[in-house]
């Protein structure tokens, strides 16, 4: 059995077939083979028996513009959603990427882009500035969905409190597993300048850095003290 038998990925939309360039779909192509390789690594690290993760199926969003992936139970499938948006980088916006005119169809959008979606990409231009934590940043995110089916999160929550109590653990258990810790906090740190409203049923942006980045200490101070015990001769 091959490592992909594990996750059953959509083909790519009709959306991709009716642009003349093979070239652009040969480097989307490749990049989902990337992105689903990542998500059968996550899934294994941590842990997620393969009677769970084979129900996985990962699904490409082309429609919306958004940075949230998705994870819900539909019957006995769990859907992946992962925004369009991930595919994407900086050097992709450029006029004279091969990737231009999807480009211009998927993110830019001939019908014009609402707020919403202006901030979005407002997101993502200023986390790609730094292309390596922009990695991490999306790695943690699907850390942080992949943990939704670690915690079998798929019964409603009773009330807000309870979902944002669910957040916090999806963002803790990512960042124990992902190794991107600074990539969550690097988004959310972008997030909490550009979103101005939330929805209630996560904690806020400053609060979701304010946590992390004391995990990160956490994690430093257990590192350190490891390494002290190594080097210590008696
Ligand atoms: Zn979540």
């Amino acid at each position: 059995m091959t490592i992909m038998d594990k996750v059953k990925t959509d083909s790519l939309p009709n959306l991709l077939d009716s642009i003349p360039a093979d070239v652009a779909s040969a480097i989307i192509e490749k990049r989902i083979t990337t992105l689903t390789q990542g998500i059968v690594e996550a899934m294994k690290i941590m842990g997620i028996p393969s009677s769970v993760s084979e129900k996985v199926i990962v699904s490409i969003d082309y429609t919306q513009i958004n940075a949230n992936p998705m994870v819900t139970k539909i019957g006995k499938d769990i859907l992946l959603d992962i925004p369009a948006i991930f595919l994407f980088t900086n050097d992709d916006m450029s006029p004279n990427s091969p990737l231009a005119p999807l480009i211009q169809r998927v993110l830019l959008k001939s019908e014009g882009l609402n707020e919403k979606e202006k901030q979005t990409l407002a997101v993502f231009a200023e986390c790609n500035q730094q292309p390596e934590l922009a990695e991490r940043a999306k790695k943690f995110v699907i850390y942080h969905e992949l943990a939704h089916i670690y915690h079998n999160d798929f019964q409603p929550p009773e009330n807000l409190e309870e979902s944002r109590a669910r957040e916090k653990r999806a963002d803790l258990t990512a960042a124990h597993y992902s190794d991107a810790l600074d990539g969550g906090i690097h988004l959310f740190k972008i997030m909490s300048k550009f979103v101005d409203t939330q929805a209630k049923t996560h904690p806020t942006y400053p609060d979701r850095v304010a946590y992390l980045t004391n995990f990160e200490t956490i994690k430093d101070l257990i590192e350190e003290i490891r390494e002290m015990k190594m080097g210590d001769p008696g």
